[in-house]
């Protein structure tokens, strides 16, 4: 298909939101579908319209499979796809599909057994067929960059450790490197930003990330089709730099982890550096053999911890940045930041439902959009208030900063703040006397009980007082 008109074009993209209508809930594809346009179909690659870049990222991040499988299946199989972002009415940016655009390997001279005209099929869905010397696709998604990936206490010493194996890969003592978290906090996005720091400072090394969910699948198939071999050999002869992602998948699989722990070995001993991540450190791993877990204590171990506020907001600015298209009130951010911290991804989550809800109603967006969105929609709706977002609130109906309300200042309001913010967190969190003293300028348990007395006593003596501190939790409770 080339250059198509524009009727006939709408009629086959329509063909295709038919078949998304099928295969997408409907709540959902009318927020994410109902908006794009099939601009154009040139050389291959069809053009769709969306509003902002926060449907082009969330589409790619959760629909890209049925998408591309449609659009295929309608245009052809050699179509590709390209999103137009509208940055002002007159104005479009063409983003390529990230998911099929991968950060390029240099061309390798396959190992003899490879090129061995009596194998049909190449036995690796990585080698693309016919072409020689082979290529290994990287499978490193473009935007998952050093760049992009904020900076805070929570991640210094992984995103150090991973910016010095970019400069020397399999030359540091951190191999192989292993970055644990719970799920969300980024290991995924920071093992790709050193993959793609090593393709921009060593174009010459093979790189190849990999989740070891299809890593399994790929050895269980070759056992089935008996070329274990091959597949050992495609990854001890091709790689200098693999990365496992989420390796915790291998528990229980003692085979699995048998021809990793070969592989391994094999690539450790030709200096090759191996990039792995984890739920949980190897200390905590269960269902792996001892000799694994050795040797993914060998290198260095380096956890992402759940980003403070301040790391929350950068993230969220950065966003927001790259979007380059919203313009987001600051009490908008620090609310999203200080009612969503799970994790980074859901705090993702929070704002890009909070853009895609303010486009599509065309409202601005305030902070009761972003209330509303948070409580709806954000799969923790069992928010939690922290500590933190109390003292945040206090601060904000006193009128005084949170230095101020975390000093030793003497001064009437400062102490009357610092005293509701502790019996609020009292009453509103979970969280103990001694975790409440602590948050609230280092304060010991029995202080925090005194305070929370003296709000009592002054609520029952004083009207006014009462009512202040029944607003403050309203405010925060709402
Ligand atoms: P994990 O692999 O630990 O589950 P991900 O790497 O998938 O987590 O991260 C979840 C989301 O949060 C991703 O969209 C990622 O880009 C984003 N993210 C995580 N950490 C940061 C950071 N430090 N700066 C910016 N974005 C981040
Ligand atoms: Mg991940």
């Amino acid at each position: 298909m080339q250059n198509t008109d524009k009727n006939k074009l709408k009629k086959v993209w329509d063909e295709c939101l038919k078949i998304l209508t099928d295969i997408i809930p409907k709540e959902e594809f009318a927020v994410w579908f109902s908006d794009i346009t099939a601009v154009k179909y040139e050389d291959n690659f069809l053009y769709l319209e969306v509003p902002t870049s926060y449907y082009y990222e969330y589409i790619e991040a959760h629909y890209i499979d049925e998408l591309g499988r449609t659009i295929r299946r309608v245009f052809g199989s050699s179509t590709q796809l390209r999103y137009m972002i509208r940055i002002t009415d007159a104005n479009l940016m063409t983003m390529n599909s990230v998911n099929h655009s991968v950060v390029e390997n240099a061309p390798q001279q396959a190992p003899v057994i490879l090129n061995n005209p009596d194998i049909k099929e190449l036995p690796n869905p990585f080698i693309i067929p016919g072409i020689k010397p082979i290529k290994v696709e990287s499978q490193l998604k473009e935007n998952y960059t050093f760049e992009n990936f904020i900076e805070g206490s929570c991640n210094k010493f992984a995103r150090s450790a991973g910016y010095a194996v970019a400069q020397n890969p399999g030359k540091t003592a951190f191999n192989p490197l292993l970055i644990y978290s719970p799920v969300g906090l980024g290991k995924t996005h920071l093992v790709h930003a050193i993959g793609i720091e090593i393709k921009k400072l060593h174009p010459e090394k093979t790189v190849l990330y990999i989740g070891a969910d299809q890593f399994i699948r790929q050895y269980v198939k070759s056992v089935q089709d008996n070329t274990t071999n091959d597949f050992l050999q495609f990854y001890q002869m091709m790689i200098d730099v693999l990365i496992i992602d989420d390796i915790q998948y291998l528990e229980k699989k003692q085979g699995t982890q048998d021809i990793f722990f070969q592989i391994f070995n094999w690539l450790h001993s030709l200096g090759k550096q191996l990039i792995i991540t984890s739920d949980k450190a190897p200390a905590d791993m269960v269902g792996f053999e001892e000799r694994v877990l050795s040797r993914l204590k060998w290198g260095l171990n380096a956890e992402l911890q759940i980003p403070d506020v301040q790391t929350r907001i950068d993230i969220i600015k950065k966003k927001i940045e790259n979007d380059g298209n919203i313009s987001m009130p600051d009490e908008v951010i620090e609310y999203l930041a200080y009612s969503v911290n799970t994790s980074i991804r859901e705090l993702e989550g929070a704002l890009v439902s909070v853009m895609a809800h303010a486009t599509l109603s065309k409202q601005d967006i305030t902070i009761d959009l972003a209330r509303e969105i948070v409580d709806k929609f954000v799969k923790s709706n069992t928010r939690e208030i922290t500590i933190e977002y109390i003292q945040k609130m206090v601060c904000n109906y006193f009128n005084i900063s949170m230095e101020q309300m975390l000093s030793r200042s003497r001064k009437g309001d400062i102490v009357t703040a610092r005293h509701i913010s502790m019996y609020l967190a009292r009453k509103l969190t979970k969280s103990s006397l001694v975790a409440i003293g602590d948050k609230c300028g280092k304060k010991d348990h029995a202080t925090v009980l005194h305070a929370c007395k003296s709000v009592e006593n002054s609520c029952q003596i004083d009207k006014n007082y009462r009512k202040n501190v029944e607003d403050i939790e309203k405010k925060i409770i709402n």
